[in-house]
């Protein structure tokens, strides 16, 4: 009989042959000394709650210790988040780095990213997100500002906001959308600096050619990212907007001038886009840095149909976009730019969105944990390890959300038999823990 929801052995099966799990895991480490549960179990277990949409850590507590899940993951007794959180604050990164850049290189053999190619091109694209905000609870490498804040008798008072934030490389034009790294910004810096070491740790991990074009929001309209760009052999799409000042207000007084290149119009369910395109090769870039550029410049109109009290009512609006590229016309026509410009990723499941708002990414799980392992420094005193936590997490939620997401899209046949949401396929797979027989174990 065929099987009517997925199984937990099956998806491990499959995790195994084709991402070599149990060997990525065997290589986790952390800082404690001769612990008992060991970095392998403590991964196993987030990977898991990450994989299943466990609500909270909580409910993982509670998953390890009336489940089946301690078997499953071959731990050593029952633990709970004390254990985990002692682990992860110490935990080695580069064997997660590494992890996640093994999974997205086999991803990318089985051809995962094939269906978005653009004129036969690999896409991914550049975006920051903010991770965590907290007005009391604060680490070492918070990022502090200053907000208004309204009391309760509604006067305005100032406060200091601690928050982190990271620029993340992600895969963007297939259907699975993988981030192949993440860089944190760094108390006192800007997230473009960031980005700067995002960029030249990425042919480190993946090798130049991994993508072609990056795509990019207008804070990286900027000399030193184009050079970079430019060194490591990848293309461009820029939004650009007023702060890039030279640029955009001589693009805007030449196409001013003449008509546009091309026009049409775009049907988008209950939305009529009326699109304009003006495209030129040759622009300065800035008065510093003169080198010509192509600038791509759309007029649209987006026109939706409003019902109210049974009434129809036309609603338009006028937007503008702008973008610089270094993708040559007679390869890339002006609707290519277009359509790459716009980041239409953002608002799709499996992107950015998916990931925060469906993926409990915004938890301020171990932050400013001072419970961590301690270890010797070069004067001899014992110090508590950094704190990684947060960096370890998030990046055991990446490849979490790596494959889950190709399970779902490129493997599972009974997502496209049974018209499954990926969330049902982790409430299946989370189901599965409870019914299990106690004797069962991951297959090795
Ligand atoms: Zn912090």
């Amino acid at each position: 009989m065929k099987a009517r929801t997925h199984s937990l052995p099956s998806f491990s099966a499959w995790l195994n042959k084709g991402f070599d799990l149990r060997a990525h895991a065997g290589r986790m480490a952390d800082s404690r000394t001769a612990p008992e549960i060991s970095p392998q179990s403590v991964f196993l277990a987030l990977f898991h709650s990450f994989v299943f949409r466990l609500p909270s850590f909580q409910q993982l507590d509670s998953e390890l210790a009336h489940s089946h899940f301690q078997q499953w993951i071959g731990a050593e007794r029952v633990f709970r988040d004390d254990t985990l959180r002692y682990s992860l604050c110490g935990f080695d990164l580069d064997p997660l780095e590494a992890m996640l850049v093994d999974v997205n290189r086999r991803l990318k053999r089985g051809k995962a990213f094939d269906e978005g190619r653009v004129q036969g091109c690999l896409v991914a694209a550049l975006d920051g997100i903010e991770v965590l905000s907290s007005f009391s609870r604060r680490c070492e490498s918070c990022l502090e500002r200053r907000v208004i804040l309204k009391d309760p008798a509604g006067r305005k008072i100032e406060q200091t906001q601690y928050y982190h934030r990271a620029v993340g490389c992600q895969m963007v034009h297939s259907p699975v959308k993988p981030f192949l790294a993440i860089e944190w910004l760094r108390p006192g810096e800007g997230e473009d600096t960031a980005a700067l070491r995002l960029l030249t740790r990425l042919p480190d991990l993946y090798g130049s050619r991994f993508f072609d074009i990056l795509l990019l929001d207008a804070l990286y309209a900027q000399t030193p990212v184009l050079e970079l760009i430019g060194k490591m052999g990848w293309d461009a799409v820029i939004s650009l907007k007023q702060n890039s000042r030279d640029l955009y207000q001589s693009a805007v007084r030449l196409f001013a001038q003449r008509p546009p290149d091309l026009a049409f119009t775009e049907q988008c369910g209950h939305k009529t886009h009326q699109v304009q395109l003006w495209d030129t090769e040759g622009l300065p870039f800035t008065i510093d840095n003169p080198r010509p550029v192509r600038v791509v410049r759309a007029e649209e109109v987006l026109e939706r149909n409003r019902y109210r009290e049974g009434k129809r009512t036309l609603l338009a609006t006028d937007q503008e976009w702008l973008w610089v590229t270094t993708l040559a016309q007679q390869t890339f026509p002006t609707r290519i730019v277009h359509q790459l410009g716009h980041g239409r990723w953002k608002q799709e499941n499996n992107g950015w969105m998916d990931l925060t708002q469906h993926w409990a990414f915004k938890h301020g799980f171990l932050h400013a944990c001072q419970h961590r392992p301690k270890q010797t420094n070069a004067s001899g005193q014992r110090v508590r390890v950094p704190n990684r936590g947060l960096e370890a997490v998030t990046l055991i939620l990446l490849i979490a959300f790596a494959l889950s997401s190709a399970f779902v899209i490129r493997h599972s046949k009974l997502v496209r038999r049974d018209h499954l949401t990926a969330i049902a396929v982790a409430a299946q797979l989370w189901a599965w823990i409870s019914k299990a027989p106690p004797s069962i174990r991951a297959p090795a």
